[in-house]
């Protein structure tokens, strides 16, 4: 599966391939060196709206808005988005969820969402907690609006 490092300009596509299930370093340095060793190494596919980084496998994403720069990197790349790996990576560090068990998160979140929600996931680097209701919400509703019918294989 593709990997992605993305450079600060991107941060909102960033958080938005992690919720797709993508591996995706958020870059927030302007040191271009390490970037590009960076990518190298782990084998990622640089996303940047800069037109400079040479001699690498670089998507440089034109558009302006983060729902535009989703249609265009699918369209771009070809990607595949599949629905079983959204919803498995934290929206800001990058980290796979870890799925907890209901009784380990009382008291930690609201009392509504406890009571509604059966399945919870914590990050395991920064403890946020992460349920169906929240902040998954209406995103199958917007990647629809955005990509079109059948997004999700
Ligand atoms: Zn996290």
């Amino acid at each position: 599966m593709v990997k992605f490092i993305l450079t600060k300009e991107l941060g909102k596509l960033a958080r938005w391939l992690r919720i797709l299930g993508f591996d995706t370093y958020y870059y927030t340095s302007d040191n271009m060196g390490t970037l590009i060793i960076y990518a190298l190494r782990e084998n990622r596919v640089i996303v940047t709206r800069r037109k400079r980084v040479d001699d690498m496998k670089v998507v440089v994403v034109e558009t302006n808005d983060v729902r535009s720069q989703i249609k265009e990197l699918v369209e771009k790349l070809k990607l595949k988005i599949n629905e079983n790996l959204m919803f498995s990576r934290c929206v800001i560090c990058n980290e796979l969820l870890e799925k907890v068990k209901k009784e380990e998160i009382k008291g930690k979140v609201p009392e509504y969402v406890y009571t509604t929600q059966q399945e919870f996931y914590r990050c395991p680097s920064c403890q946020r907690l992460y349920w169906q209701g929240s902040h998954w919400g209406n995103v199958r509703e917007i990647l629809k609006k955005v990509l079109g019918g059948d997004v999700c294989s």
